[in-house]
């Protein structure tokens, strides 16, 4: 049977434990103080695996409230009601929400900065083509299986962004599911993005040893 609906009763507040959520493909936990420090990040990475960002919200409420109920407080939590969302609302929600988060993203920004003030943005060939090896054997590496409209338009903006660039190991590449980047696009970037882009300086010890972005944010 499945489990009933949950929701946090203030989402305000931290709640023991902190705000979790958990990766609907490795089944891994995501613990975060704040809610709207976890929404964000639960938000790219359901668009980064093709589903509804707007689910980002229910999905982190049913996860703390589970663990909260397994820490015996239940006081914490109450019933929720499910409100079904339409094909028409995903469609718009989902690509709504991508192009705010593009736009108000901070790679964006530092991207268009260094643009306009004539620097370089991309790192060379052959440092892309490297990182791109790391990536293309690492097991977090995942390819999304049945690309929709929403991985395909994803993806799209996310290589025009590096305009056009390819690794050896472009065909290897797909989404990083601890970092949720679109890594075809991400081996790309120079070292100050990646590291403007990740702003927990904690999120580094979640990433293997062999990590190339892990050794940048551990400089
Ligand atoms: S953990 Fe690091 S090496 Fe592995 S896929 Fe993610 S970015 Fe690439």
């Amino acid at each position: 049977m499945a489990s009933p609906l949950y929701r946090v009763l203030k989402d305000s507040e931290v709640p023991p434990g902190g705000w979790r959520w958990r990766h609907p493909k490795s089944g891994r936990m995501f613990s975060r103080e704040t809610f709207a420090d976890l929404l964000e990040g639960v938000q790219r990475t359901l668009l980064n695996l093709g589903e509804d960002p707007a689910l980002a919200s229910s999905q982190i409420h049913q996860a703390t409230a589970e663990s909260l109920i397994h820490q015996g407080r239940e006081d914490l939590v109450q019933v929720a009601k499910e409100v079904p969302r339409s094909a028409g609302q995903y469609a718009s929600g989902a690509k709504a929400a991508f192009l705010k988060w593009w736009r108000e993203s901070p790679v964006y920004g530092l991207i268009s900065g260094k643009v306009d003030r004539g620097e370089e943005v991309f790192v060379g060939q052959a440092e892309a083509d490297r990182r791109a090896s790391i990536c293309a054997g690492c097991p977090h590496n995942v390819i999304p299986a049945g690309k929709g409209w929403l991985q395909n338009w994803t993806d799209g903006q996310m290589l025009k962004s590096v305009e056009g660039r390819k690794t050896a190991s472009h065909e290897r590449l797909g989404v990083c599911e601890v970092c949720s980047c679109e890594l075809r696009a991400a081996v790309w970037w120079q070292a100050d993005i990646i590291a403007t882009t990740t702003r927990d300086a904690k999120f580094a010890r979640h990433l293997p040893a062999p990590c190339w972005k892990r050794k940048i944010l551990t400089l």
